[in-house]
Order: structure tokens, then C-alpha cells, then sequence
């Protein structure tokens, strides 16, 4: 097969181990930048160029769309998707998981535990939006914020009105979460590729920091999920309507809790503690489902 993977970043651990994973299963794996590619788009033959080149011979398509550039990685996902080329990930479902309170409603509608959240456009609502989520400590998060940049901690009710005014003062959306204290800084990532937990970790949050991501300074150990949390994290994915996925979820009193779908989950943390070739895992599952034209959206929707 003829693998295209969409990355800004030839040389990224999770970038170079698909390609690597797709030429040891015996495919063409290129990396192509989606900034750089330009599209046509009439009804009778959509296009794809890069470089001056016209790209129509892939068979699959993996997205690993970097959140600043969701809007045009997404667009030039769609157009492969039109010209019936098969998508690890669907634009569409990359779409939905970026927007952290459209993933929450459509995950909430089906019954998948979740922290408390509240969310307001007004500021003279903000001491009833507090309150929706049981007061301080409680935790605000700009809607499209990725590796814990835009998630802060108030300790206090006053902290947690001055962090919102602000976000406010920057016309920022963002929602306002109760604190799941109990986690202890630590979460579960569960990377769900084809409906299957096929890795989890556990990371926990470095010294005096609540935010368990890798690239906050966490660190990775094996864990055991019970069925209940694998049961949610396959759920979450199948919500948003991924293939792949790293679901992330808390340990909370009320059982599970899913915080975030990631679309673009990475793999080096993952292949790391678990010791799995979770690229090949990947690879195989396209080998499986790609066909041409078999997008369920193509490129709708
Ligand atoms: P990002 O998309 O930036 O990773 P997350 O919603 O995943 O944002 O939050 C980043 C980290 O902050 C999580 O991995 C978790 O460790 C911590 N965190 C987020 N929300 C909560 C919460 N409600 N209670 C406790 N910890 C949280
Ligand atoms: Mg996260």
C-alpha cells in the first residue's frame, strides 16, 4: 500500500515510528507537510499538489494534525477523504475531538462519566457558573488548549474569578471543571486503536504540578485498568468517532471520568513504558479496513 502521513514533523518520534512500522510491513510510507499541500476543488476531480507534484496515488491517509493547525490540516484531510482515500482518522472526528466542550456534550449525551463542567459566555454569571461545580479548588481550561498549556489550578474561589476575568478579558472560551483532587495528579491514557485498548500508562504529574502531560514533566509507568475504565475509554473513542485514540481519563470518587479524546495521540511515551510496536498495531489496522472510498463521510458532514 501507498501510506501518506500528514505530519509537519518528519523527524517526531511518533512520525518516524509509523513510517518505520510502514516499511517493515512491506509499504510506501512518505511524510508530506499539509501546510504545503494546495488543493482544487471542483466536483468532478478533486486534487491534491505538493511541491508541484499531484499526490493520487496513496491508498491511506494519516493525519497527525498539530493543534495550531487543526483549520487547514483538517481541509486538506477532507479533500484526501473526497478523492476516496482511506483516513486512519476522519476530519471530521479530528474536528469534533479538538473542541473540548462539543467532545464533553456529545460524550455526556451517551452517559460516559465525566468531571463536572460548566461553561458561560457572560461574566455576571460567573459566581453561579462556581457554584455548578461544587466551588473551589476547581480547575479552568481554554476550549482548545493541547500538552496542559491553557489548564490552570484555582485553589480559591477569588483565584478562580481573577483567572476567568482574564480569560474573559482575552475573549477566550473555556470551561470550568471541578478539581478531581483525588487523582493525585495522576491519569490514565488509553490508547484505543480499532475499538481495543491496545496500551495504557499511568502518568503522573511531577512534584507541586497537577497536570500529568508528558510535556509538563509527568512520567509514564505500566498500569492495569479495570474493565470499567477500558469499557469507557473504547466507548469514548467510538463517540467521537476515531480509530485511534488516546483516551485520558481520572480516577475520580465517582468512578471513571474521561477528560479528553486525543486524535493525534503520541507514541513514544506509550511505546516507551509498555514496550509495544504500537506503530505496527496502527499500520495493521489500515491494512485491514483501508479500501477506497470507504470513508463514512467522505469528506461531509
Ligand atoms: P490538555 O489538552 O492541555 O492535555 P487536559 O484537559 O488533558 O488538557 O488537562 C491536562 C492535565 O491536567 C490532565 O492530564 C490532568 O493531569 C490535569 N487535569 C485536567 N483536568 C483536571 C481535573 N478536572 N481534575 C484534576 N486534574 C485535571
Ligand atoms: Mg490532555
Amino acid at each position: 500500500m501507498k501510506i501518506v502521513i500528514l505530519s509537519r514533523g518528519p523527524k517526531l518520534y511518533s512520525t518516524r515510528r509509523l513510517v518505520e512500522a510502514g516499511i517493515e510491513r512491506g509499504h510506501d510510507a512518505r511524510v508530506i507537510n499539509p501546510l504545503r499541500c494546495y488543493m482544487n476543488i471542483s466536483s468532478s476531480r478533486p486534487t491534491i499538489h505538493y511541491r508541484g507534484e499531484e499526490l493520487d496515488e496513496f491508498d491511506a491517509v494519516i493525519p497527525r494534525i498539530g493543534a495550531s493547525v487543526t483549520f487547514y490540516g483538517t481541509a486538506v484531510l477532507r479533500q484526501f477523504e473526497m478523492m476516496g482515500v482511506y483516513p486512519l482518522n476522519e476530519s471530521v472526528a479530528i474536528s469534533r475531538s479538538r473542541d473540548k466542550l462539543r467532545s464533553l456534550q456529545l460524550l455526556a449525551r451517551k452517559g460516559v462519566g465525566l468531571p463536572v463542567t460548566s461553561f458561560a459566555h457572560s461574566p455576571d454569571d460567573t459566581e453561579d457558573l462556581i457554584k455548578l461545580v461544587e466551588g473551589a479548588p476547581l480547575v479552568i481550561k481554554l476550549l482548545e488548549g493541547t500538552q496542559g498549556k491553557g489548564v490552570v489550578l484555582a485553589e480559591t474561589r477569588k483565584a478562580g474569578e481573577s483567572v476567568i476575568d482574564a480569560f474573559r478579558g482575552l475573549n477566550a472560551h473555556f470551561l470550568v471543571q471541578e478539581f478531581i483532587k483525588e487523582a493525585g495528579g495522576a491519569d490514565l491514557r488509553c490508547l484505543v486503536v480499532g475499538g481495543k485498548v491496545v496500551a495504557t500508562m499511568m502518568r503522573q504529574a511531577k512534584d507541586g504540578e497537577f497536570r500529568s502531560n508528558l510535556h509538563r514533566g509527568g512520567t509514564a509507568k505500566l498500569i492495569r485498568i479495570t474493565p470499567t475504565e477500558r469499557s469507557t475509554a473504547v466507548q469514548a473513542a467510538a463517540i467521537m468517532g476515531l480509530n485511534v485514540a488516546g483516551v485520558d481519563i481520572l480516577r475520580s470518587n465517582h468512578g471513571p471520568v474521561v477528560m479528553e479524546v486525543n486524535s493525534s495521540p503520541g507514541l513514544e511515551g506509550i511505546e516507551a513504558a509498555t514496550g509495544k510496536d504500537i506503530a505496527g498495531q496502527i499500520i495493521e489496522f489500515i491494512e485491514k479496513n483501508a479500501r477506497q472510498g470507504k470513508t463514512r463521510t467522505r469528506g461531509s458532514g
